[in-house]
């Protein structure tokens, strides 16, 4: 079954059908954490969306290069060059000393951390996530080309892009106006020419490598074009990130990645819209600022947070709350116990209900749109003309894309004789409205390791730590 995939583009604001540039293998850039701290929720959803793109397309077939990134260097505070580097202030805040083995120590500290998130939450491991201090080389190979071309100046306190000479400066999003009003206010450094012109390099005598402009180290920006064009070359077919990227970090790569090389970037640009907590902006002062770690330590299951993510188009804003995740996880548990009642049926990939893949496919397809694939599966579930063996095989099948281990949730679990003997006494005790002893029978349940729930049917045994799988 061959269907179109649709996306909206950025570059165009409009939805188009997708054509790869290889026939069927795509590069994929998605621009990693930046590792001064754990990442927080606002970033996962994000990856979560990434990770959903990647999914749709193996499950259309194609082969996927995912390059992402590690800024493990160059991140400096602000948009506008100025302020710290992230790293930088990473070493104060951990009381390290201000050299490049303590930087990369914390740095590998959180992209090790990083990829703990990511197992937990079922993000498929990108290909390749490179690390920006591993391709000071490749930087510097692009400004020098820059160089030539004569894009670049220099400053008191680095070298510069001059927007002025690209053309097509601010084109993604349409964003021409936008970006230079966003700096005309705030224009901190007088040495620039233009308020948009951006840091290729920044000098600093006391860390950093050596180029031929002078120590220090890169911008930020150079980092994703270095790395995308190493290992996907130019153009290659999709980029992405937050939309807080649009405006300054995707529109500085487009500049320098096009101007150096007169070639498009990439040909599709997706952005994901924003995490807000409470209706806030995450901050760390008001405790919104939310990590995996505190949901898992609140008891909750990564998935969970995944389940929370789907519900939502990645184009619209989600509000996040804890009352909205313990809904989430209820729904999935249910989801779950859906299943659970059904699982013993054989998985068979001849078993795939076409008509209902078929729907699954057109909602994915168009600019994948998850909260329709969701509620396909609750259709599937009800309906009364598929078989459990169909609807089994179906639901395992989408959740390829969905990625929400529901094959590891509802495998089998062998239940020793003494908790099925309990159960079966507390669910007679239950039909005589026996209460108080049948809940003293749960608890039992409950101490030897495993937890009983009622459904419609019955009930169902499970291990205790059944969410944590
Ligand atoms: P950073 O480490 O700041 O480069 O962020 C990593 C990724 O998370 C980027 O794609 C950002 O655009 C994205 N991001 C940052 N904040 C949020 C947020 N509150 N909601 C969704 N995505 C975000
Ligand atoms: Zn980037």
């Amino acid at each position: 079954m061959d269907l179109d995939i649709n996306l909206y583009n950025t570059l165009s604001l409009k939805k188009e059908k997708f054509k790869p540039i290889k026939n069927k293998k795509i590069g994929l850039y998605t621009c990693g954490p930046t590792v001064y701290n754990f990442v927080h929720i606002g970033n996962i959803r994000t990856f979560i969306f990434e990770d959903i793109l990647r999914r749709t397309f193996e499950y259309n077939g194609f082969k996927i290069k995912h390059i992402m990134n590690i800024t493990d260097v160059g991140h400096l505070s602000s948009d506008a060059d100025e302020g710290e580097d992230k790293m930088t202030l990473a070493l104060k805040r951990e009381n390290k000393p201000l050299t490049l083995k303590a930087m990369k120590e914390v740095a590998d500290f959180y992209a090790e951390r990083f990829k703990e998130d990511i197992k937990n939450l079922n993000i498929k491991m990108p290909s390749l996530m490179p690390k920006a201090s591993e391709h000071i080389k490749e930087d510097i190979g692009i400004i020098k080309r820059l160089e030539r071309k004569g894009f670049i100046y220099k400053t008191s306190d680095g070298i510069y892009f001059d927007v002025s000479k690209f053309k097509n400066y601010g084109k993604l999003g349409r964003q021409k106006k936008i970006a230079s009003q966003k700096y005309s206010r705030i224009n901190i450094n007088p040495e620039k020419k233009n308020p948009a012109d951006f840091a290729l390099w920044k000098f600093n005598d006391k860390l950093g490598w050596k180029s031929p402009w002078g120590e220090g180290f890169p911008g930020w920006h150079i980092e994703c074009s270095a790395m995308s064009t190493k290992y996907l070359g130019q153009p290659f077919d999709v980029h992405t990130g937050g939309i807080d990227h649009i405006q300054v970090h995707h529109q500085n790569e487009i500049a320098q990645s096009e101007a150096a090389y007169e070639n498009p970037l990439a040909h599709y640009w997706l952005h994901g819209a924003f995490l807000i907590v409470d209706q806030k902006k995450m901050a760390k002062s008001d405790g919104t600022f939310i990590t995996l770690k505190d949901i898992k330590e609140k008891g909750f299951n990564p998935i969970a947070f995944r389940y929370l993510t789907l519900g939502t188009h990645y184009r619209k804003p989600l509000n996040f709350s804890w009352k909205s995740l313990e809904s989430a996880q209820k729904s999935l548990e249910h989801l779950y116990n859906q299943l659970l009642t059904i699982s013993n049926q054989p998985i068979d990939k001849n078993k795939i209900d076409k008509k209902f893949k078929e729907n699954f496919l057109k909602a994915i397809n168009d600019d994948l749109n998850i909260p329709q694939a969701l509620a396909l599966i609750q259709k599937l579930l009800k309906s009364k003309l598929k078989t459990d063996e169909y609807k089994l095989s179906t639901i395992l099948d989408f959740d390829r894309v969905l990625g929400l281990k529901i094959k590891e949730n509802i495998a089998p679990i062998k239940i020793p004789r003494e908790v099925e003997e309990l159960a079966k006494r507390r669910e007679s005790l239950r039909k005589e409205k026996k209460w108080e002893e049948a809940d003293h029978l749960r608890k039992k349940i409950l101490e030897l390791g495993y937890k009983i729930e009622d459904i419609k049917k019955g009930y169902i045994l499970k291990r205790s730590e059944h969410m944590v799988r």
